[in-house]
């Protein structure tokens, strides 16, 4: 069960633990004053333009429209960067194609939301008994008891074990979500490569002794963060920070990262 204290900032989501974690004013601005972003990351733009390919294609929608008209949304440089990622989306879809008609895929899950309540079992994403929540970009489940879920990751590559947390808790809500589940695969697709990779298969009873735990543990973490008020933490993420124009120590870190060596994964920054 939750604290009260975690419970008083829920729905909580990967990224928004990894927010409270990393910057208890980047939290409060986001989650508690709700403060519209004063600024807008292209590549945050971007990644959401290809969210939005891969999710019509994925759904077997026509893409041609939606790259068209996301295309002009976006400025020359972001533009030709939205085109080279979509380039991979045919692959991407072919290549699930494939696995669903050699697999006997019952289930094909496009940007599926989920919640857990605070008796941790499955709730609706909106519910306002959900505790924590989230969002699969693509869940197959077949032969009834396996599942893969996937997530695209449009920007810049990095190390699998910087997501490792964010992967956990989709294994989690998918658990908890489909009892006949028994393993599960946890996928990144990297569009700009059109590579997916995988974390070894897990069970039931492991995310079940490890990863919720380790899930309802970040989420107090978390809490007590940002329990005492905003209080900034300047570190190189700050550069990425859609509020760094009106924190009051962005001016000290602009420059100048606390920590360099920074790989932590946020999608609060990185689409
Ligand atoms: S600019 Fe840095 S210190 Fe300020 S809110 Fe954003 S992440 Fe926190």
């Amino acid at each position: 069960m939750l604290s009260t204290r975690a419970k008083r900032f829920a729905p909580w989501s990967a990224s928004k633990i990894q927010a409270g974690l990393r910057c208890s004013r980047l939290f409060h601005y986001r989650y508690v004053d709700r403060l519209e972003a004063p600024e807008i990351m292209a590549e945050m733009e971007v990644g959401k333009a290809v969210h939005s390919v891969l999710e019509a294609a994925l759904k077997g929608d026509s893409i041609d429209y939606i790259i068209r008209k996301r295309a002009e949304m976006l400025t020359p440089v972001d533009k030709k960067r939205f085109l080279r990622l979509t380039n991979e989306v045919g692959s991407f879809k072919a290549r699930i194609a494939a696995f669903r008609r050699k697999n006997n895929v019952q289930k094909l899950l496009v940007e599926h939301r989920l919640g857990i309540s605070s008796n941790f079992s499955g709730t609706t994403f909106g519910k306002k008994e959900t505790v924590f929540r989230g969002i699969f970009d693509l869940g197959l489940v077949w032969d009834e008891t396996n599942m893969a879920v996937v997530d695209h990751k449009s920007g810049v590559r990095f190390a699998m074990s910087s997501i490792g947390e964010q992967l956990e808790s989709y294994a989690v809500l998918a658990m908890t979500h489909f009892p006949k589940i028994q393993k599960i695969w946890l996928g990144v697709h990297w569009v700009a490569q059109g590579e997916l990779e995988w974390t070894t298969q897990v069970t039931r009873q492991h995310v079940n002794n490890n990863f919720l735990p380790r899930l309802v543990a970040s989420i107090e973490a978390a809490a007590l963060a940002v329990s005492d008020g905003p209080r900034e933490n300047p570190g190189s993420w700050c550069q990425r920070c859609v509020y760094r124009s009106v924190c009051p120590s962005v001016k000290d870190t602009m420059f100048e990262p606390v920590d360099d060596g920074d790989e932590f994964w946020d999608d609060t920054f990185n689409g």
